[in-house]
């Protein structure tokens, strides 16, 4: 009998277990209120990294001259400023979002996946009520993976009003360049949107509750990203915790607790995010959540409840697209009796899109110097990379971990640009536990980038 699986949440964690499912035989149903996709698609992932790659471009004019390149006005004299039109940024963002979530949901269709449009929840017995236009329908599941995903934390003291005080979700409605920009967070979103807007010539000023900015990543690579942003006319406030945030007219303030104050013109808050899990049936239905309400899973997305499996950020396990990804994968993996290995978050390569990008796998050096792992460490700077030289580069830095016995890789760091693309091989490394021999003995091309993740595995070699 073929099984019924239904899916709240279109999301990564969604409909990546949607394909899954419908590729092991099972009839599968997503509910999925905002557009398959989910906010991944729609308000986070897709839409920020569309803006960084146009602050990316920026970032490399801006290095044009060095290199020797110079621009001309329509009057042939120098122009010494590129400006960015922001409203033409966001129209290809969210066009290009919408058209990503349109992709999906013609792969969904392909796979013979029902999307059904509306709001689910957990009912009796394997049950989902999905709430639609139409009225309500009851989905009978043989399983259940609730894949809700999570909402920008505001506060009452902070409260966005969608044209000056904004979450990150509404900043693609600005057809104009802010002025001056304040960021609330130093955590991966409030950095990527600080160093982003920087980049496309707007003032920025970064609230920082932390020492400081992007406390959880490696220390050494966030002192890089922190040097750099200043040097280009960032204000970074650390050790400086937000207390309200208020707009008058077209002036808002942010009030520390302190009592100091920032004016800007727009204020971003970067507050973390909290679980999509109220009103779900959560409760009724067995399903445990933690004191924040984010769904307690094991390892292959079990939650307490027979049947009903949980992933993505609704979980709170690692609040990535491609953990919510894998999530929702091995979910249906396990169900469907597939072969499955349960989720190893010290496998998953993560990036933070700054300029420089700060990519990260396996252990980090916290863990190391807290003793949890004992390991070799070598870090190379990328100034000294011939391609890097070429190309103007001069901050970054690659950074490896190896088992001091056997030399086993089991981390890494990449600060640079296109860090995210040159963590691979690291990570490779980490998911195969190669050696750093091994990982040195592979060829890379001369001149690039990747030499230096080659130089930093020969540095370990063990005589
Ligand atoms: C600004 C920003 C940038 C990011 N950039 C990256 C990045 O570069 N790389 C990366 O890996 N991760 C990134 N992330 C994290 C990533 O977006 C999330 O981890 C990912 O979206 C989680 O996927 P998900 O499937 O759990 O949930 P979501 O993508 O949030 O999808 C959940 C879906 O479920 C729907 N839903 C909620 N409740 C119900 C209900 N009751 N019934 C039906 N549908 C419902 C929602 O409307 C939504 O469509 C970023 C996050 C932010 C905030």
């Amino acid at each position: 009998m073929t099984d019924h699986i239904v899916i709240i949440g279109g999301g990564p964690g969604g409909y990546e277990a949607a394909h899954v499912a419908a590729q092991l035989g099972a009839q599968v149903t997503v509910v999925d209120t905002d557009g398959v996709g989910g906010s991944a698609v729609l308000t986070d992932c897709v839409p920020s990294k569309t803006l960084i790659a146009t602050a990316e471009l920026m970032t490399d004019m801006s290095t044009a001259q060095e290199l020797g390149v110079n621009f001309h006005d329509h009057q042939g004299d120098a122009a010494t400023t590129i400006s960015v039109d922001l409203a033409r940024v966001n129209a290809r963002v969210k066009q290009l979002a919408a058209d990503q979530s349109t992709d999906i949901a013609a792969r969904l269709d392909r796979d013979g996946v029902r999307v059904v449009t509306g709001r689910g929840r957990l009912g009796p017995d394997l049950t989902v009520v999905a709430t639609t236009a139409d009225g309500e329908e009851t989905l009978q599941a043989d399983a259940v993976i609730v894949a809700t995903g999570a909402a920008p934390r505001t506060l009452p003291s902070a409260q966005p009003d969608g044209e000056r005080i904004l979450t990150w979700e509404q900043v693609y409605d600005l057809t104009e360049v802010p002025e001056k920009l304040v960021v609330v967070g130093s955590g991966v979103t409030g950095a990527e949107f600080a160093s982003a807007y920087l980049a496309l010539g707007i003032d920025v000023t970064l609230v920082s509750s932390r020492d400081r900015v992007l406390p959880g990543e490696d220390a050494d690579a966030s002192a890089v990203l922190e040097d750099v942003a200043t040097r280009r006319g960032m204000k970074v406030l650390s050790r400086s915790r937000m207390q309200s945030v208020t707009r008058e007219g077209d002036e808002v303030t942010v009030t520390l607790t302190d009592g100091r104050t920032v004016t800007g013109s727009h204020c971003i808050l970067a507050l973390g995010s909290v679980p999509n899990t109220a009103d779900l049936g959560l409760e009724e239905a067995g399903v445990a959540v933690d004191d924040a309400g984010f769904i307690t899973v094991d390892r292959v997305s079990r939650t307490s409840a027979r049947g009903i499996y949980a992933a993505g950020d609704c979980t709170g396990v690692l609040m990535l697209a491609s953990v919510a990804a894998m999530q929702g994968r091995i979910a249906m993996w396990h169900f469907l009796g597939d072969a499955v290995a349960p989720l190893d978050l010290k496998k998953v390569s993560s990036n933070v899109f700054t300029s420089p990008e700060i990519a990260t796998v396996g252990w980090s050096q916290q863990a190391v110097d807290a003793g949890e792992i004992e390991a070799e460490v070598v870090t190379l700077p990328l100034a000294g990379n011939a391609r890097a030289k070429m190309q103007g580069v001069r901050d970054g830095f690659v950074k490896l971990f190896c088992r001091p016995g056997t030399g086993i890789v089991v981390g890494g760091v990449v600060v640079g640009p296109r860090a995210s693309e040159l963590i691979h091989p690291v990570s490779v490394a980490v998911a195969e536990s190669l050696t750093a021999d091994q990982l040195a003995h592979a060829f890379t091309v001369y001149p690039s980038m990747s030499g230096s993740v080659a130089e930093a595995a020969r540095r370990l070699h063990h005589v």
